[in-house]
């Protein structure tokens, strides 16, 4: 008997969520294992948020909230939004789900036709392909190579757009390879997209305050007033505030778009938890000294993994710009025996070595729509990582 319904033959399950959990069998089974797969924060939510959850739930806030977010979160976002990403929305123009993952979802659910094609800049999470695999619509990949600082050349995007284009999906910064736009890229797109009035923007922006070097962040949106009303912007709290388990996202977009994905929403759940999204709106209305702290953090391991990589022979990394990745080219191990005598025939069979080996669970780049890479998580200690990558460094020595 098959159970599984035929959409989801094409789709695989998340490679790191896939990863992480072969991680944390082997550490349970007493393996000496470090799990770089799953991208989260190692912080714990700061105590604030906590507290105002505490509030919500010794206040009665336990019943059903409304299918698109509390008045207070949505008003929350708006706020945000104006103050730090210069971009007006209506409480009619945003809606609260359960994590960014559920916004991408309704957003696809709401708007796909079979066959419409939705353009992927690879590397890409992978959610984004999977979910249009889903819905019957056909992923998109635009190889956005290490030349081009893994970003979508205007080219490039002017190129793949056909008749069939509903969407472009971009994310900035991006995950895996912590790819910035600068305020001039992102431009260049929306000029590009100016002339195909059909094609919608999404731009996750959950990355947006992991950001180095000075950097400042602008949102596609706001770079591109006149396509607004195209975009759907998607964040959320999981990365900024380490709030991963709370599973609150948000999207902002014009009024009959969210409502699309509000109905969306009603029939799969009747909104996001409410004790959650009371604790959501205290991250985004309150203090945001953690959210600098856990980003200076942040900048020191991704400064230590690239001083780290730089001293290993058959290992690249550019410096990553933002979020909490390290996509780490491994072109020259292809071909490479181990010290077993099994050849590395593509990144997949690097991982699985890396696992053997060292007990470092990576994900391979072929999860993220480009080979040979390896990803990283950085979000674990420096002493974490130090050791990672030492143990790195010697299995990569050992191969022949
Ligand atoms: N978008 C990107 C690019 C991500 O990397 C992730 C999580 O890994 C998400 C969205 C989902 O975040 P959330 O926890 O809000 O569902």
């Amino acid at each position: 008997m098959k159970y599984a319904a035929s959409r989801l033959d094409p789709v695989k399950p998340s490679a790191s969520a896939w990863v992480s959990q072969a991680a944390k069998a082997a550490i349970a089974a007493g393996e000496d294992v470090i799990d770089l797969g799953l991208g989260e924060p190692d912080f714990d939510t700061p105590p604030h948020i906590i507290e105002a959850a505490h509030r919500a739930a010794l206040n009665g806030e336990t019943r059903y909230p409304p299918t698109n977010g509390t008045v207070v979160l949505r008003q929350a976002v708006v706020d945000k939004l104006a103050r730090e990403n210069a971009l007006t929305y209506g409480l009619d123009e945003v809606i609260v789900s359960n994590g960014a993952k559920q916004v991408l979802f309704n957003a696809m659910m709401a708007t796909l036709e079979p066959q419409d094609e939705v353009l992927l800049c690879a590397p890409y999470f992978g959610q984004y392909k999977d979910i249009v695999l889903i819905l019957g619509g056909t992923p998109v990949e635009l190889i956005c190579p290490a030349t081009d600082g893994f970003i979508l050349k205007p080219d490039a995007l002017r190129a793949a757009i056909t008749p069939k284009t509903r969407w472009i999906m971009l994310n900035l910064p991006s995950n895996p390879a912590g790819a910035v736009y600068s305020d001039d890229d992102l431009r260049a797109l929306g000029q590009v997209l100016d002339d195909h009035p059909d094609v919608l923007i999404l731009s996750d922006e959950i990355y947006e305050h992991i950001l180095f070097d000075g950097r400042s962040f602008l949102s596609f949106a706001a770079a591109n007033a006149q396509l607004k009303d195209r975009t759907l912007t998607v964040n959320g709290v999981s990365k900024a505030y380490a709030m991963t388990g709370w599973r609150i996202g948000y999207g902002a977009g014009t009024a009959p778009l969210i409502a699309a994905m509000t109905k969306v929403q009603s029939q799969i759940c009747s909104g996001a938890c409410a004790i959650a999204q009371a604790a959501a709106a205290a991250a985004l209305n309150g203090p945001q000294d953690e959210v600098r702290r856990f980003n200076a953090a942040f900048e020191a391991r991704r400064n230590l993994v690239v001083d780290h990589v730089a001293r290993i022979d058959g290992l690249t990394l550019d410096p990553p710009q933002g979020a909490f990745y390290a996509l780490i080219g491994c072109a020259a191990l292809i071909g490479a025996t181990t010290p077993d005598g099994t050849t590395l025939a593509n990144d997949a069979d690097v991982t699985a070595y890396f696992l053997k080996a060292a007990g470092i669970a990576a994900v391979p780049g072929s999860a993220y729509g480009l080979e040979p890479f390896f990803r990283i998580s950085t979000a674990a200690s420096e002493a974490v990582l130090s050791t990672a990558m030492t143990r790195l460094a010697s299995a990569v020595a050992a191969l022949q």
